[in-house]
């Protein structure tokens, strides 16, 4: 590998991708990178080709002729559609989960009867396929309930309900109105943990355990957590709730039990691994598997990032990480999201973004794109999230003063962000 240097394809359009591209770009080891589709700001430093995320013929295709000696996949649409299966057919060197992995990630139902074969902390819970089965159940039971669609939803499909009439009114989106249609054919529905959440994700070739920095992301629109779940508003590294004691019951009691669980169930799970955690009193619990990396927690982890990446990729894929170690950044990483108005609902699009370049010169800022596209010689917004800036500091407080100073440099008409990103870090450790 060192000898010849390796041309990679980026498969996604957003932060994370972005943030990806980002770091692989400055590995020695790379040539040319290539993002499908990518966007604005991922544009300056890749060649971006518009082929859609879940045209694996057209990736593979645009993979085999272009020599690509490395792929990495970012969302998990494609992941969950078997993209590395198709890719590694074709003798593509492939980083990210099988189809058979991503179901982790997939199905929940298929999650939560994992983690309950292998004895993995997790709140209790009961499947149902009958709306009227589900709804006598939840007839049955007291306080706050949590009602999940099986499939993928874009985040959205999991109602936190307060009350009994709030969980039956979730139920019937998912199984009646079918909002998120064939997703909800199945729902789990589960206690209510409390407890402060995390993020942590780790590179896995099946066998080794490779843990990232942790992370916490806020999902909800507004400060103080109000509103209805996004994609995520910000993100910060590293998680303070995540001690050294929480660390290590993380890795042996959740992701080698996870790994040799897929392993064994003829799964074997090579890619990344994110867990979302409810840390409740010292004890993480599973909330969810995801077969990627997260959006936004990606952009403040990499950002902290300081071994090249690529061996790390090859290294799972290769089935060799047990030889590699990560080095991390000591300093703090927020990243502040900056939306669209309207989102996580209907929002419109094509507003010019101004102030980009004084926000990306700062030092210790980068500015990902997310929702952007190139209209001649202007940034427009096209998405939902448009941009995830990220600063590091000299501990938390000043990450998070950085990153605002930049974020205070860009507008556009109607632009959100929370104002509150890395708080619960800040409270956590005394201001
Ligand atoms: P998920 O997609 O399963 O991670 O759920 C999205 C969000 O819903 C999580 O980040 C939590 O904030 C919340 N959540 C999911 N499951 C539970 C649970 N059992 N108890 C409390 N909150 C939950």
């Amino acid at each position: 590998m060192e000898e010849k240097k390796l041309k990679v394809l980026v498969v996604g359009g957003g932060g994370r991708e972005h943030a990806l591209v980002w770091k692989i770009a400055q590995s020695p080891l790379v040539e040319k990178i290539y993002c499908a589709p990518g966007n604005a700001g991922i544009g300056k430093i890749a060649h971006c080709i518009s082929i859609g995320v879940t045209d694996l013929e057209g990736l593979s295709r645009f993979a085999e002729d272009h020599r690509i000696d490395l792929t990495v996949v970012g969302p998990e649409l494609p992941l969950t559609l078997g993209i590395v299966d198709a890719f590694e057919s074709r003798g593509l060197r492939t980083f990210g989960a099988s189809q058979k992995a991503s179901e982790i990630e997939g199905s929940k139902v298929f999650c939560k009867d994992l983690l309950k074969r292998y004895g993995i902390p997790s709140a209790a819970y009961e499947v149902f396929q009958e709306r009227d089965e589900a709804a006598a159940y939840i007839c049955t039971r007291e306080g706050p309930t949590v009602v999940k669609a099986d499939g993928l939803a874009a985040g959205k499909g999991v109602i936190v309900a307060q009350t009994q009439r709030e969980a039956l009114e979730a139920l019937d989106r998912i199984m009646m109105a079918k909002e998120f249609g064939s997703a909800g054919d199945r729902v789990v529905i589960e206690e209510c943990l409390t407890g402060e959440e995390a993020s942590f994700l780790a590179f896995t070739d099946g066998e080794t355990v490779l843990p990232m920095a942790s992370s916490q992301d806020h999902k909800r629109i507004f400060d103080d957590d109000q509103g209805p779940n996004t994609g995520g508003m910000g993100a910060y590294s590293p998680a303070p709730v995540v001690d050294e004691k929480v660390h290590g019951r993380i890795v042996e009691g959740i992701m080698i039990p996870v790994i040799r669980g897929m392993a064994a169930e003829g799964r074997p799970y090579r890619g990344v691994l994110y867990a979302g955690l409810m840390i409740s009193d010292g004890e993480p619990y599973v909330l969810e598997f995801n077969a990627r990396f997260g959006d936004p927690e990606v952009q403040p982890i990499l950002i902290r990032m300081k071994s090249d990446i690529v061996p790390i990729l090859a290294a799972c894929i290769n089935g060799t990480l047990e030889n590699m170690e990560i080095e991390w950044d000591r300093r703090e990483a927020v990243c502040v999201v900056m939306s669209s108005p309207g989102y996580p609902g209907a929002y419109p699009k094509g507003y010019v973004i101004e102030g980009l370049e004084a926000a990306a010169s700062m030092d210790d800022v980068v500015v990902f794109h997310a929702g952007t596209e190139m209209k001649g010689e202007k940034i427009l917004t096209s998405g939902g999230r448009v941009l995830g800036v990220t600063a590091l500091g000299q501990g938390i407080s000043e990450a998070i003063e950085r990153g605002y100073r930049a974020v205070e440099k860009i507008r556009w008409e109607g632009v959100h962000y929370r104002r509150d990103i890395g708080k619960r870090a800040l409270d956590r450790l005394g201001g």
